[in-house]
Formats: structure tokens, sequence, C-alpha cells
């Protein structure tokens, strides 16, 4: 018998043969390990500090809870990833709400729930905070979200002066970002508590993160010149996750120390009065955790490619399609077979893009076996479709020998649960008496 994928100590194939693929599963020791080097390393002795786990790159109730029982703060990003935490029973206070376009409902639901921090994206949107809080008398702390002109996705960084994103205030429009700041000096409810940056994903060089801090402590001093105190920097994600052998994230330690020396450094030669420093990791805590599983299905040979054929794609793992994301696996019930073929692996969804891996080297594959994709933690559940009416996968957290399933899967009923035929406004009702009725918007 061949060795056989485990994952936290649970045989892949036990869990295919119960629950089908495709088939998420998290090794749920690894998640804690790394929420927990996180807390562990990211401590200073002269800053207050707080990890705060990035919903948006995979979040359940399960997620939530774990992410609480880890001592570990939740960034959200909608009313939905909100719902969640707080259906999770997530603490209000240690909740983080960003977007750049939160809608009135959504304000509303931060500021109902008490959320412990909302990151405001604009001028009106922070006008639209402060009315609200004063209508419901409830006192909030924000951060403002600035685009401090470091943009750095891979290997790379630049500071520039073309700051045309759409999260933020651009750190050189001084008067949009001032309006902000003598708005909340002015609001009775609302607090401001510091600025938010989040430079890119996927970020390898530590420079990167030192190039960010300076330039918000840049603009602290000067925030604190004109008598804003600034004592939160909120620094956001980014971290990298290895994919292929060809990644080298910056080790977890190694990325804290450069942050929180950073930080210090910038404290002490800008007089600055910054107490404390959130970091908001969401990929490097989930992705290496996450592995799904495919059934191999048919394969089909062209001129220049072989395809192998899986019972997924696109629709539970869009990264390749939308960002040429680069992905490894392996035969998950022939984990030392030696991997002499190489094969194009592709989704089973109508869109040519659909190809999970473009040259994949495995053992020879047949109909029926396991293909295990790793690294799918980050960004594949929580970007995951019903295109072409799939149901998304089941995932499974495994730790110790257990596995527990924390979503199940979505099966086409589910995908019919918003069918609805209510008529919403029948004007012509009287004319109609003999006809179907109609719904005319
Ligand atoms: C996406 C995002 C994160 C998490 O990014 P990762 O690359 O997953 O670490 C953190 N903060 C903000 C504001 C984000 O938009």
């Amino acid at each position: 018998m061949e060795p056989i994928l485990h994952i936290g100590g649970v045989d892949v194939t036990r869990l295919t043969q119960a629950l089908g693929t495709p088939l998420m599963v998290y090794d749920e020791g690894a998640l804690r390990k790394r929420l927990a080097e996180f807390s562990a390393c990211f401590q200073s002795p002269a800053l207050s500090t707080r990890v705060v786990y990035a919903g948006k790159a995979f979040l359940c109730k399960a997620m939530a809870r774990l992410v609480n029982e880890m001592g570990c703060s939740l960034d959200t990003v909608s009313g939905g990833e909100l719902f969640c935490a707080l259906e999770a029973g997530f603490p209000a206070e240690k909740i983080v709400f960003h977007g750049n376009n939160k809608t009135p409902a959504e304000l509303a639901a931060a500021v109902d729930a008490g959320v412990g921090l909302v990151v405001l994206d604009s001028l009106p949107e922070c006008q639209a905070l402060t009315a609200l809080a004063g209508e419901k008398r409830t006192a909030m702390r924000v951060l403002l979200r600035v685009n401090p002109g470091v943009e750095a996705h891979t290997h790379k960084y630049i500071v520039t002066a073309h700051l045309d994103s759409k999260f933020g205030i651009a750190a050189g429009r001084k008067e949009e970002l001032y309006a902000v700041l003598d708005e909340l000096n002015q609001s009775e409810f609302v607090t401001f508590a510091g600025f938010h940056a989040h430079i890119g994903s996927q970020i390898f060089d530590k420079a990167a993160f030192a190039a960010e801090i300076e330039q918000l402590a840049i603009l602290a001093q000067e925030a604190e010149g004109k008598g804003y105190p600034v004592p939160v920097l909120d620094l956001g994600g980014g971290f990298a996750a290895r994919y292929t052998d060809a990644d080298a994230p910056i080790p977890i330690p190694e990325v804290c120390q450069t942050i929180l020396d950073a930080c210090l450094a910038q404290k002490k030669a800008r007089n600055l009065s910054l107490s404390e420093v959130c970091i908001e990791p969401g990929r490097s805590i989930v992705g290496e955790a996450g592995t799904t599983l495919y059934t191999v299905g048919w394969q089909k040979e062209t001129e220049s490619k072989r395809y192998l054929f899986v019972d997924g794609g696109m629709a539970d793992n869009i990264r390749p399609a939308l960002y040429q994301a680069e992905y490894d696996c392996g035969a998950a019930e022939h984990m030392e077979a030696a991997k002499t073929e190489t094969y194009t692996v592709a989704g089973k969804c109508c869109e040519s893009g659909d190809i999970l891996i473009e040259e994949a080297k495995l053992p020879p594959m047949k109909t029926g076996d396991l293909l295990a994709v790793y690294t799918t933690g980050a960004y594949c559940y929580s970007m995951s479709s019903n295109y072409n009416h799939l149901g998304r996968p089941a995932v499974v957290f495994a730790q110790d020998g257990k596995a527990r399933l924390v979503l199940r899967r979505e099966e086409p009923k589910d995908l019919l649960a918003c069918e609805t035929n209510e008529v919403l406004f029948d004007s012509f009702s009287s004319k109609k008496k003999n006809e179907q009725q109609e719904v005319v918007l």
C-alpha cells in the first residue's frame, strides 16, 4: 500500500469516501499554530499590539470561533461577514469593520453591534457615520484608511505619487484628510484613533512594510503637530504564503520584528504618541492550512497538452483564472510515486480559462484517482461561486486524527433556495383577471 495523504492526522480517502469531492480540508492544528505564532511574535514591551485576522481570506462560524479562541481580533468587510462573526459569538469590541463603500445599512449594523473599530475610507463616509452615531447616541472609535503611496504586490515595492487606488484617502490629499479629522474632532460620539493602510498582498519584501510605516509616521507626525493625536497605526495584511517551491515567504517572527522595530524607531525619531500597532494577516494564516481534494475524471490529449479533468475548478478556485495564481498538487493516494508525467489540470466549468494548474508534475493518473491541490486555504472558498450551478464544496477541519465538518456541501436544491414567484407589483390586475399574474417593476 502506498502512502496516502493525511491532513491533521486524518486519512483523506476516508473523508472523500464519506463526503465526496471536491472537498476542502483544513489542518486545524496549522490554523491554530499560525494564529498563535503571530500572537506570540507580534509583542512589544513598549507598544500594545493586536493581530486582526482578515476574515475575507476564509470565514465561517467555526473559523471565527477559532480566531476568538486564539485571542485574535477579526476584520470584516461587509454586513454579511459581520453577521457571520456575530452569529458565531465573536465579541463585537474585537471586530474591525472595513470597506470602501459601506452601505448605510452596513454602517448602521456596525454601530448597532458596537464593533470596536470602524475603518473610514472617505469624507462622505465619515460624515455618514458621525450623523448615525449621533442619532443612535453610540460611541464609536474609528481609524482613517489612507493610501501612503507604497505599493507592494510581489517581490518589489514602489513608493509612488500615482495614487488612484479606490481604497482610502491618498496621503497627499491633505484638505480631505484634515476635513475628516476636523469632522471627527467635532463629533460628540466618534473618536479618531489613528491611521490604517494596506499596501498589497503576497508581499515577500520586508522593506515594503518599513516603507509603509515611515510614510504613516510622517503623516502621524504632521497630524499630531496640528493637534490630532494618533495613538493607533493599523498596517493591514499582505504577508505571503508558500504556494509553490518558488515562493519563500518572510518567516512570521522576522516580519513581526521588522514591523515592531520600524514602529518603535519612528515613534522615537518623530516623537509620536503611538501606543498601539495592529496587523491584519489573512492569507498567511489560512492559505497553507487548506487543501482541496478532487476526483480525476476523463483525460484528453491535444497537440501540445495532456488534460487531466477534475470535478471542480474555477467555481471553487477562481485564483488561477483571475490572476494567474500558481498551485502545486499531488496524487493523494500515491504520495511517494515518482512524478514522471506532466498534465494540464483543468476544471469542469464552461470557460476555456478554467485551468487550475498549467504544468502539473504528477505520477500517472487514472480516472477515479484523488488529486490534492495544496495551499487553497485563502481566497478560494471565500471567492467561490455557483457558476454552472455547481454547489460549493464541503469544508472539514482536521486535527489530531479527528475531523469535523464545518460547512456541508451545497446541493442543487440549496441553489434553488432563493427562487420565488412572488408578485411584487401588479398594476394591471383588474385588466388581466384571467391571465397569469405578472411582476411589473
Ligand atoms: C485583504 C486585506 C487584508 C488581508 O490581506 P492578506 O493578503 O490576506 O494578508 C488585510 N487588511 C485589509 C484592509 C485588506 O483589504
